[in-house]
């Protein structure tokens, strides 16, 4: 007899609910890697060069405020899906397609200022935006959802995973963590493409993430993946203005890397960095040890089918 279906998608919560929905789908024999990582990774007829692929949605009430400029949505919708290829190593991205569900009711001019919003990303990253697709929502469903899909390129050597890290490697993350919403920066974030690229070329870069729904939830994903344990220095965490420990571990949508290297960086390492990316902390937080060793950290982090809105 199969196994019960249990409970709602709330009781599982996202891990679960995709590990349990993407079970028994097949992946295709080009397939590197899918669900579970930040991008799904194919091999291509281009011997040493992958592909990659994602979707990402931003919806109104949940991912943004009723009222929100809307080019500054539109630059989150394109720029979560670019944080996901700084997350692989820094992959190249080339094309995507946009999918638009809004209300007859929506202003053109609101529409216009969204895609403004892609464009600007597209430009500043270097893809293209080749098509997608438009519906509407349910009668008496007013919000906006827009989903941004993602291809794109990387040299197979420089793809990263969060499966790689290992005890003793160091725990390291780019930027200030905590405070998005209050901030703003959820929805004005610079993805770290350039940044994952020159960590992956110049440290022992064995495993990489991107810190979306917050440290709490997202670096026990890594040592998951890794089958490691980790020890996180809670003094050491780079708090943003205004954030305190709970907010830079729970709050979620840093959009900063989450980075597990092997060895110390060399001090002349850490000056170029400083010199590439300035005003931008890389910081070292902790270090991943012996599966079954180091810290329980559970709780806090975001869940798309726990509580409410997000922002
Ligand atoms: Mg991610």
């Amino acid at each position: 007899m199969a196994e019960a279906t249990p409970g709602t998608l709330r009781d599982l919560g996202e891990d679960a609910v995709i590990a349990r929905l993407c079970a028994a789908l097949p992946g295709g024999p080009d397939l590197v890697a899918g669900p579970g990582d930040d991008c799904a990774v194919m091999r291509t007829v281009v011997p040493g060069q992958w592909r990659l692929l994602k979707t990402d949605c931003v919806v109104e009430g949940v991912h943004f405020l009723s009222g929100t400029e809307p080019e500054r949505v539109g630059w989150k919708a394109a720029a979560r899906a670019v944080s996901d290829f700084a997350a692989m190593g820094g992959a190249q991205p080339e094309e995507a397609l946009i999918t638009l569900i809004a209300p007859p009711e929506c202003p053109m001019a609101w529409a216009e200022g969204l895609y403004a919003g892609l464009r600007r990303c597209a430009e500043r990253f270097g893809f293209g935006v080749v098509g997608g697709e438009t519906s509407r929502p349910p009668a008496g469903c007013a919000g906006v959802i827009v989903s941004v899909a993602l291809s794109g390129t990387i040299a197979a050597d420089r793809c990263r995973f969060r499966s790689g890290a290992r005890p003793g490697d160091g725990i390291w993350t780019t930027g200030q963590l905590g405070g998005s919403f209050a901030s703003g920066k959820h929805l004005d974030f610079m993805p770290r493409l350039a940044e994952a690229r020159w960590l992956v070329e110049n440290l022992g870069v064995t495993a990489l993430m991107d810190l979306s729904d917050g440290l709490a939830r997202d670096l026990p994903r890594m040592a998951a993946r890794s089958g490691v344990g980790f020890r996180l220095d809670g003094a050491a965490l780079p708090l943003s203005s205004g954030s305190d420990l709970a907010g830079a571990l729970g709050d979620g949508e840093d959009y900063e890397l989450l980075v597990a290297i092997s060895g110390e960086p060399a001090a002349g390492q850490l000056a170029e960095w400083g010199r590439l990316f300035p005003g931008l902390a890389l910081t070292r937080i902790g270090e991943f040890v012996p599966f079954g060793a180091g810290d329980g950290l559970t709780a806090g982090g975001w869940d798309p089918f726990e509580g409410g809105a997000e922002t």
